[in-house]
């Protein structure tokens, strides 16, 4: 059986190593981006420690490989911007292992180093063909503008993440769903005074800051603003740092601490600033009649509210080569899978609560009951070993 996987990001390098050398299959995969590409470089990820778990169980060499190049995530603490203690939890509650905090390009880095030799890199998808024996082809552009037909395969992968151009050749371009809010990213290089370490969260209003150190002193700082209306675009005086330390300074009081030191950071860099708008996709597993698959954001692009965009990635591209190594079709990545993903993404809507309506300081208080923590257990735990 050949396989093709277009994209090797998160979830497309981690199939890429499950399924090479796997008896009866031959693999290749495709990414546009050239070798020494770093696009994602400036931001920083937390990962779940289910992703870790997933790894653990069926990638030892490369769980080993991304703790190294990681800190590990073992609080997670949620503060007034004037500094009251509203959440305060230690992982090891609710998860096997810590979770990780690095930079997206080191993560990157350590899961395409495996799979280098069957990566053909600086090649990007365009168009899709069949063969006369009704294997699909992948269409694929060069930086010179050649285009390179790599011959059929029985199975194509998307792992090309949220703008997949698989996804929209195959079943269309997904309608994203905005929830109303901006966010915004900074990574700062020397967070040498910085004062703290593991990732907190500091909510003024519905505005939230998030934060973590990362390997190699620096930082990196999540804003989340809410905007007037679901469909909103980020308007131009969002962007302007006196602004943001207006909507992140409390009333009356002075900012505690951390608060004041991620507004100066944001005043010291304001170019360095990234922006988006908080989207998610619905979820889409297969197309062609099952000679496509979608993984990671080609297939389910959600909230970053409990940092698991990436993480999923992770189960998905570990556990879908696990089905596919055993013999099984994208019916049985399905099976597997989506009641999960379904899961994941209900949650981490429901925790991004506090920003969309709920009384922060009452809605993080209640993140310590019961019926929240059983939730992330199962969300930090339930991952198979065996498939
Ligand atoms: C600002 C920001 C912060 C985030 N923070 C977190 C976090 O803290 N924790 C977390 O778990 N997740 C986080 N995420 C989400 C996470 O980064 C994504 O969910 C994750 O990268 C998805 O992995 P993927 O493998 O599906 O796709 P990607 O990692 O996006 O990889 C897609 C790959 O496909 C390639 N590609 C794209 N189009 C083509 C094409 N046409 N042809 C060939 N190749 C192509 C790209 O070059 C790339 O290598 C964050 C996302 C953003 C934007």
């Amino acid at each position: 059986m050949r396989i093709g996987i277009i994209g090797t990001g998160v979830a497309g390098s981690l199939l890429a190593e499950m399924l090479a050398g796997a008896p009866g299959l031959e693999v290749e995969a495709f990414d546009r981006m050239g070798l020494d590409a770093a696009a994602e470089a400036g931001t920083g990820l937390n990962v779940g420690p289910n992703a870790m778990k997933a790894l653990r169980l069926h990638l030892p060499a490369r769980h080993d490989a991304v703790r190294a190049a990681s800190l590990p995530w073992r609080r997670w603490f949620i503060d007034t911007a004037w500094g009251e203690r509203l959440f305060d939890l230690d992982l090891s509650e609710v998860a096997e292992e810590p979770g990780i905090r690095l930079r997206w390009a080191e993560l990157y880095r350590v899961l395409r180093e495996p799979v280098a030799r069957i990566t053909r890199r600086g090649l990007m998808l365009e168009a899709l063909e069949e063969d006369g024996g009704g294997r699909l082809v992948p269409v694929l552009r060069d930086a010179a503008g050649a285009l390179h037909r790599p011959g059929g395969f029985d199975l194509l992968v998307a792992g090309d993440g949220r703008y997949s151009r698989l996804r929209a050749l195959t079943a269309g371009v997904p309608v994203p769903e905005f929830h109303g809010i901006a966010m915004s990213r900074l990574l700062v290089p020397d967070a040498s005074d910085c004062p703290y370490d593991d990732y907190g969260q500091w909510f003024n209003g519905p505005a939230r800051l998030l934060s973590y150190r990362l390997p190699g002193g620096a930082a990196y700082i999540a804003g989340a603003l809410p905007l007037p209306s679901a469909e909103a675009e980020i308007p131009e005086v969002l962007r302007d740092p006196a602004e943001q330390a207006r909507i992140y300074t409390p009333e009356g009081r002075e900012p505690c601490a951390a608060v004041a030191w991620m507004i100066a950071k944001h005043r010291e860099h304001p170019r360095d600033m990234h922006w988006a708008r908080l989207q998610v996709s619905p979820l889409e597993r297969s197309a062609a009649g099952g000679r496509v698959l979608f993984l990671g954001d080609a297939a389910h692009a959600m909230v970053p509210t409990l940092g698991q965009g990436a993480t999923q990635a992770i189960e998905d591209g570990v556990l879908a080569g696990a089905v596919l190594r055993a013999g099984g079709d994208v019916a049985a990545v399905a099976a597997l899978r989506d009641e999960r993903v379904e899961f994941v993404r209900r949650f981490s809507l429901e925790a991004s609560d506090t920003m969309m309506g709920t009384d922060p300081i009452e809605g993080s208080r209640a993140k310590m009951g019961a019926d929240f923590l059983a939730k992330l257990r199962r969300l930090y735990t339930d991952v198979p070993g065996r498939i």
